[in-house]
């Protein structure tokens, strides 16, 4: 991925995933404060709103309540005395139809029916008027719980959810001539003169829970889309100065190595020539010519390892120069440049290359890829080991797996081996050429391929690197 910087163009997955991940963390820390305020704020709303409703049905029941000694007479008088005879209709068993409040006070005034419930009722709700052999005798209202009262009521009343109805029955209780309800403490022994059921739907506090739950989640939702355009702008502004210096680091790295370059040419040159005339040389200085003559070669292989690594982290891949790559026919090159270094080692190199299998990129650095694995291999393999080198298509992607029978990385030292510099201690004593660049060069090229690099190894066993690159 490629952003801008100043005015500096700069080709960077490392700190794009590293932007992407603290964008993430922000993000996730932001959810979860956001969801645990906004359910915390759900569940007081539905228990205030629910406490409420159920208070109310409360204090409906508490008037009603106080109103059943009068209902009790009157609906007696209507469905016993004779002069009253059919108003109230009877059941096919003899007993008594439930009346309205309307029809029992029809006797009087229709008007007295306000007076004996406390708030006109809607057709959301409902109040039943019961005896004390839990008779059903006079309702008001428009809805009801189609069901019996329940075998166990608390004195104090007790809340019964009826599917989509919520109910409150309170037992009513009189004290010699004085009616009381349950919760009114009285000297004298009560007894139990009914009960009153009083029900509201609760469809209409669930539309409004479930309209406040989408106003609440469209909020969070509001809220996560600002938060998360402001955490774009904040890590990408944080992350700045880390990119800049980063850049700086680069570029240092980029000159100091070209700026190198020159001397250390100027020094093998030299070498190489008085080399070229060993007679004009004091015998003891030989060895001394040798090792600055090595050393310089070193130095040189580094500095070209360091500014190709610069040159790819500074420019995004220059894909005018790819083309397509036999990848079979690089290996097979390859395998036969190194058989003899194998030989040498007494290490058996063998191939097993599926043919006509073309990658699309840059030859140069496709040869340096499989230049360092195959190299490793060999280097870290003892005398006597087995390096195999294959290439098989796998889906859409060509796979290139160099196997050596070496010295193997141990496991917590697997995850470093791609940075640079890195080295294992062992190869550290042993192996005085080595840098430490190899497989983070190996692993760059292949990521700018679109490919990936992966490693299997155990130590004293040996080691497998696996190259996939996808197929054009
Ligand atoms: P270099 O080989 O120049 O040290 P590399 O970057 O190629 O640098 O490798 C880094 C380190 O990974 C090596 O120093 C070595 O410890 C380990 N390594 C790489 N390839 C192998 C291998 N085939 N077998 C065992 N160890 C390996």
């Amino acid at each position: 991925m490629a952003w801008d910087i100043g005015s500096t163009l700069i080709f960077n997955g490392r700190f794009s995933k590293l932007r992407n991940r603290l964008l993430l963390s922000y993000l996730l820390v932001i959810a979860t404060i956001l969801g645990t305020f906004s359910t915390a704020v759900y569940i007081l709303v539905v228990r205030d709103r629910n406490q409420q409703l159920n208070a109310h049905l409360r204090q409906i029941a508490a008037a009603s309540a106080s109103t059943l000694e009068i209902i009790q007479h009157e609906y007696e008088e209507l469905s016993t005395q004779e002069e009253y005879k059919g108003y109230v209709p009877l059941k096919a068993d003899g007993m008594p139809v439930p009346i309205t409040l309307s029809q029992l006070m029809g006797k009087y005034r229709a008007d007295s029916v306000s007076q004996l419930v406390a708030n006109p009722l809607t057709n959301h709700q409902g109040v039943e008027w019961f005896d004390g052999r839990r008779r059903f005798m006079v309702y008001e209202g428009g809805l009801f719980p189609s069901t019996l009262l329940p075998n166990i009521i608390s004195s104090q009343g007790s809340l019964v959810q009826y599917g989509k109805i919520r109910s409150f029955i309170l037992p009513v209780y009189s004290v010699s001539s004085t009616t009381v309800s349950a919760s009114i403490s009285t000297s004298t022994i009560p007894s139990r003169l009914g009960y009153v059921r009083v029900s509201e739907s609760t469809l209409l506090l669930e539309a409004e829970l479930r309209r406040f739950q989408t106003g609440l989640v469209l909020g969070v939702l509001i809220v996560s889309g600002l938060v998360t355009l402001g955490g774009f702008l904040l890590t990408r502004e944080s992350l700045k100065p880390v990119v800049q210096s980063f850049d700086q680091l680069r570029e240092f790295t980029s000159d100091a190595s070209h700026e190198l370059r020159n001397p250390l040419t100027a020094i093998r040159a030299s070498v190489a020539v008085m080399q070229s005339h060993p007679e004009r040389i004091h015998p003891a200085d030989v060895e001394k010519l040798g090792a600055i003559a090595t050393a310089s070669a070193q130095m040189s292989h580094l500095v070209d390892d360091l500014l190709l690594l610069a040159r790819m982290d500074w420019q995004a891949p220059d894909q005018s120069a790819w083309r397509r790559i036999a990848l079979d026919e690089m290996l097979e090159d390859l395998v036969d440049l190194y058989s003899d270094r194998a030989t040498q080692a007494h290490i058996f190199l063998q191939s097993q290359l599926i043919p006509n299998i073309e990658v699309y990129g840059d030859a140069s650095q496709l040869q340096r890829l499989f230049t360092n694995l195959l190299g490793n291999a060999l280097k870290y393999s003892l005398s006597g080991g087995t390096v195999n080198v294959s290439l098989q298509r796998i889906g859409t992607s060509a796979l290139v797996s160099i196997e050596d029978t070496g010295i193997g990385i141990s496991p917590d030292q697997l995850s470093h081996i791609f940075e640079r510099f890195w080295r294992a201690d062992q190869v550290r004593s042993q192996h005085e050429n080595s840098s430490g660049l190899g497989l983070a060069i190996a692993k760059t090229i292949t990521q700018r391929h679109g490919g990936e690099i992966t490693v299997r190894s155990q130590l004293g066993v040996g080691s497998c690197f696996y190259v996939k690159i996808p197929l054009p």
